[in-house]
């Protein structure tokens, strides 16, 4: 638009406003002043160049102008319009109505895929760091890194056809704009308008946009549309200056990417659309063709483009219908390939069944094995005694007794001259299973003290073998003498069963002879972890435990490497959790209860909600949270903060405090989910419980009444809706963790069950928004594939092969 159009405008508006000098900012004066001799150059015309001049705009006086004269004054400057031989309207309009910019010419970038993010135009070192947070370090890992959702700007509207309330896109001319006072800040006001009218809108604390902001550019802006004074406002939209570039800001489906902390949208999207243009072209496609074909998969070069920029939502799905289809399928295919490579490739042990020591075992146990356990049992008996290796996943809901089970099968191993490992997720749990463990053994053998320094975390029962039995348990924090002493022993064979964390498979420690590795708490660990113990000596069985209930379809397709057993049934007399579900406006009593529990010597969780976008801003409330309750609500009490972003160690020792009595409450994030067992906590109060899927509040709750006492959980939502009643009311009623997590699914869907902690496996970031159907479908590609070729051997399948290792190779970065 010229400026010869501008000032139409602004006249025609100044008529319709009655002649109150309020169509710009400033006055009209002002405007003129300003804008005459810009609107001068632009005639060409020596006639109309006199006329101009006679107007004399520059100097106008319209302000000191009664309304009559004012209105005379007009007359005269539209009469001047007149003679300017001005395309119609409607073919203006039309010119504003196809804003659609001529694409950006693309140039081909020539660096590797692998080049650093340095080599896009404006990523300095500074922002590289701030990059590397997210995991993001290479230019193909820019065009990996996924929008987390979009916002709609597709819709275009003229300015008079805004609607108040609504998040809206129009496309105009930038009247004026200028540095303005809002609020008592300073920010950037400028008034825009199009052919139906004009609309002022508003940047707070962005002064410095005014100068981007020249007049009579063309701008599209997208945000909602306010109201202010009785006049529609757009406030802080989203803007961008019509040029000859794509939209990314405005006027289309705008990316939404997961930011951090100095990284800002605008110059995000900046650079994952040169990224885009500049590199796509150079990602090859790994997928069979016949796959793409059959599944009706996007080619990867458009679906990455179409992820980051869609045409439209049907696009947007179709590129995350494929990007979330090449996860599962390579998930499938290596833990496909896992399997068969340790069940096929080297003998496993086959264990002798010795039910002597079995039975000595049991007999001296408080307790019979439920009907449950007995099964799981045997079916763990059955494979160990193969000469093929077991991997058996064993699920159990909390205190099912999972580690009775462990336990035995650990003792078969040792019998069998075989040394057997137990790895837990902290060091805490370690702790925790080596003083069940002994306290078991204890029961039925006698424990030989030490006499040895530097031993405190070695024992050595008698009785149920031929020889001492000696347990260990191996933890990072150990003393480094200790720890090489505790090395020593493993490789020399002189430890039958040990305890750690993910230090047992690291380098440095090697097994005589390791013949059954137990890893509890699933969830933490990987394929790749399971496949890193069972490659410290002898091809070992393999057992893992998870309390987190996965229906079967789901442990299947994530899980496939593993056989399922289920302990399905609890020990008699177990007490539920009693479960309430409270309006907000209830919190008070809550206190006062978890206070009263306290002073008869109990323990307490405080459970922040959940922030799924920023674990620093999750950490954050829950520190505020925590200084909050400190302060204002139990200034007597002893308080603990727990949150996922401090150090590891510091986790450990809170989580130890905690255990041994020196705090009462324990203020945590979701963090705390994992096994913690802590024997006199009785009470566990969740805020924002709404937040939390079903299954995860059944593992929150799994915390508390975990002795002979009665546990509470008290569930404090937010914000209630009807449905979010619906579903903390089956908390109160359902105690059962597999129907929970069948309920969880159907109502929200496999993303949402497993949470956004998904270590362990490749990559999964969109996989986890789709469909049991999707991972149906990528199971049964991914095995037909794998009956065809099982070794990738063919040539159309060497990019299919090279992807897979990579893919699956980014997860031995765990350690
Ligand atoms: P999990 O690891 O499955 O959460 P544990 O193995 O820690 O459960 O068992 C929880 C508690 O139940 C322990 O105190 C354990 O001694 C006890 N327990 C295990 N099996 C039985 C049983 N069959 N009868 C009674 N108590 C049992
Ligand atoms: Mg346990």
């Amino acid at each position: 638009m010229t400026g010869i159009d501008s000032l139409r405008n602004v006249l025609e508006l100044e008529c319709q406003k009655g002649y109150t000098d309020r169509a710009v900012i400033g006055g009209l004066d002002k405007y003129l002043h300003n804008q005459a001799g810009q609107i001068r150059q632009s005639i060409n015309d020596r006639q109309l160049l006199k006329s101009f001049d006679e107007l004399n705009l520059a100097n106008s006086n319209y302000g000191s102008y009664s309304v009559d004269e004012r209105k005379r004054w007009m007359a005269s400057v539209f009469g001047w319009l007149e003679r300017l031989q001005k395309p119609s309207k409607s073919s203006q309009l039309s010119a504003i109505g196809s804003q659609k910019a001529a694409p950006e010419p693309r140039q081909k970038r020539k660096e590797g895929l692998d080049s650093p993010i340095t080599v896009i135009k404006g990523i300095s070192t500074s922002v590289e760091k701030k990059f590397a947070k997210l995991n993001v370090r290479t230019v193909r890992d820019l065009l990996y890194f996924f929008p987390r959702r979009y916002v709609d700007y597709s819709q275009k509207k003229p300015i008079s056809e805004l609607i108040e309330g609504e998040e809206q896109t129009t496309v105009g001319t930038i009247w004026q704009a200028r540095v303005a006072a809002l609020g008592n800040r300073q920010g950037t006001e400028a008034i825009i308008g199009d052919q139906t009218g004009n609309i002022r809108a508003v940047w707070f604390n962005q002064p410095y946009l005014a100068k981007s902001f020249r007049t009579n550019a063309r701008i599209v802006i997208s945000g909602p549309v306010g109201l202010f004074k009785g006049h529609k406002v757009f406030e802080s939209p989203e803007w961008e200056l019509l040029g000859d570039k794509d939209l990314i800001h405005t006027g289309r489906l705008v990316p939404v990417y997961p930011l951090t902390q100095g990284l800002y949208p605008r110059q995000v999207r900046k650079w994952t659309k040169e990224t885009v243009d500049g590199y796509v072209w150079q990602l090859s496609d790994f997928l069979p063709s016949e796959i793409e074909a059959s599944c009706q998969l996007l080619d990867l070069p458009t679906a990455i483009a179409q992820i980051h920029y869609p045409d439209d939502q049907a696009m947007a799905a179709r590129a995350r219908g494929r990007l979330s289809f090449d996860e599962l399928f390579l998930l499938q295919l290596g833990v496909l390939a896992k399997k068969r490579d340790w069940q096929e490739s080297q003998p496993g042990n086959a264990f002798r069944i010795d039910r002597e020591v079995i039975n000595g075992f049991l007999q001296c146990l408080p307790f019979t094995l439920t009907r449950a356990q007995e099964r799981v049992l045997q079916e763990i008996l059955n494979d160990v005694k193969r000469p093929k290796a077991m991997s058996r996943l064993l699920q159990g809901e909390v205190g099912s007794g999972k580690t009775v089970i462990a336990t035995l099968a650990l003792l078969v191993a040792a019998a069998n001259g075989c040394q057997g490992a137990l790895m837990a997720p902290t060091e805490v749990l370690a702790e925790q299973h080596y003083a069940n463990i002994c306290d078991y053994l204890s029961q039925v053998g006698s424990q030989k003290s030490s006499s040895e320094p530097g031993e405190g975390t070695i024992r050595r029962y008698t009785r149920f073998l031929s020889r001492p039995l000696t347990i260990a348990l191996l933890i990072g924090s150990l003393r480094a003498a200790d720890k090489e002493n505790l090395h020593n022993r493993i490789r020399q064979g002189k430890v039958d069963i040990v305890m750690g964390t993910h230090a047992l498979i690291q380098k440095g420690v090697e097994f005589k002879k390791l013949g059954l590795a137990v890893i509890d708490e699933q969830h933490r660990f990987g394929v790749l972890q399971r496949s890193a113990l069972r490659q410290k000596g002898f091809n070992p069985h393999v057992l893992v435990m998870t309390a987190t209930p996965i229906p079967r379809t789901m442990a299947l397709t994530l899980y496939g490497d593993l056989d399922l057993s289920v302990i399905d049934e609890l020990p008699p007399g177990r007490q539920v959790v009693k479960t309430k579900c409270l309006e907000p406006q209830d919190r008070e009593k809550a206190y006062t209860f978890l206070h009263r529990q306290v002073s008869n010597g109990r323990q307490a969780f405080i459970i922040c909600p959940l922030i799924e976008e920023s674990d620093i801003l999750e950490a954050k409330a829950a520190t505020t949270e925590y200084e909050r309750l400190s302060r204002d609500v139990f200034p007597d009490l002893r308080l603990g903060l727990l949150h996922g972003q401090m150090p590891g160690p510091e986790k450990e020792q809170v989580m130890r405090h905690f255990r041994s009595g020196e705090l009462d409450i324990l203020v945590s994030t979701s963090v705390v989910e994992v096994g913690i067992d802590v024997p006199r906590a009785s009470v566990m109060i969740v805020e924002g419980a709404e937040r939390f899927g079903l299954s995860q509040l059944h593992q929150f709750r799994g915390r508390v009444g975990r002795d002979k006492e009665q546990g509470y959980c008290l569930l404090i939502p937010e914000k209630l809706s009807p449905e979010a009643r619906e579903r903390l009311r089956l908390m109160e009623r359902v105690h059962n963790g597999f129907a929970l997590a069948e309920k969880d699914l159907e109502l929200r869907g496999p993303g949402e069950f497993f949470g956004t902690h998904q270590s362990g496996l490749p990559d999964l970031k969109l996989a986890k928004l789709t469909d049991l159907h999707s991972l149906e479908l990528a199971r049964r590609e991914a095995m037909t594939l794998f009956q065809k070729d099982p070794d990738l051997k063919k040539a159309e399948h060497q990019p299919l092969r090279q992807q897979l290792s990579q893919a699956w190779s980014k997860e031995a970065e765990w350690s």
